[in-house]
């Protein structure tokens, strides 16, 4: 997601002219764009702005700026922690950027609000309001129209699908740093892989932070001009019950299939992050019928112990998380499975580690990032 993020700041200011180097050293202009996931990655930002704050005290004159989550976790009192700081920019907020450097560039003397582009716990709840009034979609969109996407990009390009997260898994920070899940419009993400394809892309790999549970109900977000915009998600529970027939919803299988036929010179569709519930038979059979998706899932199950999965509030056991791998490879016998597993998670023990330890054995997995548990402020 950040890498997207990144993208899709990179295209926005070489749009409006500005130039990019490879070292820090003589750029007029650095940006962080950061992740708060875990505590080592914020340190290691933190101590990029110390080198720059020395150099900014030395005379060096460069404007500092702070994207991402880390801003987002820690508010404006960045601004006063480190005065080399010049702006914040949240993940919600990225269309903001282009004014915030503005300013900062031509050295305008502002308040610490007005150098903040942040969601605070607005973000979770105005979700309904800043999906309707959704600039990022424009940021999102804007991308796709990048004649120079083959030659800074490669053949690869990440489309968001849903932004947030509802999960509420209690080690994790995305929830409150990138607020509520908001579902793009089915049209538009065609509309953005069909551009990518165009200029260049054979892979396109869609980005969500529980991607099955994108599901789109037309008819009800409806901006100004009578074209369809993005939506809140529609809540954990309504994977638990059938679609109602008098609602024309498209389901994270249904986009699979029409980005798959609309999209023909796509060769390779893929998509994370899964969840292991919510994660219905038809996304499995459109991938077995459609044969530029790609098979492979990535499925964090983070444990394997049944502890262990309660206290990190997963929703799932490790019994309904082998259910779910029997289900992949019964519909996709030839299925590459991938996960994540967090080691040392509060109170973990010897037992709950060997039972981890049992699951990999016994799912196979292709491959697992594995991470030690890193503890974060406000979860
Ligand atoms: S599903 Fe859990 S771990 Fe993943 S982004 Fe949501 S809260 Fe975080």
């Amino acid at each position: 997601m950040n890498e997207l993020d990144s993208e899709l700041v990179h295209a926005q200011l070489a749009a409006l002219g500005y130039t990019f180097g490879d070292t820090r050293s003589a750029a007029d202009v650095v940006l962080f764009n950061t992740c708060s996931v875990r505590e080592q990655a914020e340190n290691k930002v933190l101590s990029r702005v110390g080198e720059l704050g020395v150099e900014k005290k030395a005379g060096r004159q460069v404007v500092v700026g702070m994207l991402g989550c880390l801003p987002e976790r820690e508010g404006k009192q960045l601004l006063s922690k480190y005065p080399q700081i010049d702006f914040l920019c949240g993940p919600s907020e990225l269309d903001r950027l282009p004014t915030l450097l503005h300013n900062a560039m031509v050295g305008e003397k502002l308040s610490v609000a007005d150098r903040s582009a942040l969601q605070g716990n607005r973000s979770r709840r105005s979700a309904a309001l800043s999906a309707a009034d959704d600039n990022l979609e424009l940021l999102d969109l804007s991308r796709a129209y990048n004649p120079d996407f083959r030659e800074s990009n490669g053949h690869s390009a990440y489309v968001r699908i849903t932004r947030g997260c509802n999960k509420f898994c209690t080690y994790c920070v995305v929830p409150n740093t990138r607020g509520a899940e908001v579902h793009r419009p089915p049209h538009s993400i065609i509309e953005e892989c069909r551009k990518l394809v165009e200029s260049g892309a054979i892979e396109i790999t869609l980005l969500g932070q529980t991607v099955n549970h994108y599901r789109y109900t037309h008819g009800v977000a409806i901006g100004a001009h009578g074209n369809e915009v993005p939506q809140i998600g529609p809540g954990l529970t309504a994977f638990k019950k059938p679609i109602d027939d008098n609602q024309h919803v498209t389901t994270f299988a249904n986009l699979l299939q029409s980005i798959h036929d609309e999209v023909p010179e796509l060769q390779r569709l893929r998509f994370v992050t899964s969840y292991p519930i919510d994660f219905g038979d038809d996304i499995l059979e459109v991938m077995r019928d459609c044969p530029r998706i790609c098979n492979y899932l990535h499925v964090p199950a983070q444990s394997g112990s049944n502890r262990i999965l309660k206290k990190m509030n997963r929703g799932y056991t490790v019994e309904e998380y082998l259910k779910f791998v029997e289900r992949a490879r019964l519909i996709l016998p030839d299925v590459e499975i991938a996960g994540d597993i967090i080691v040392g998670f509060c109170t973990e023990t010897d037992e709950d580690f060997e039972a981890t330890k049992l699951l990999l054995e016994t799912v196979r997995f292709k491959n697992n990032f594995v991470f030690h548990y890193s503890p974060r402020p406000g979860t």
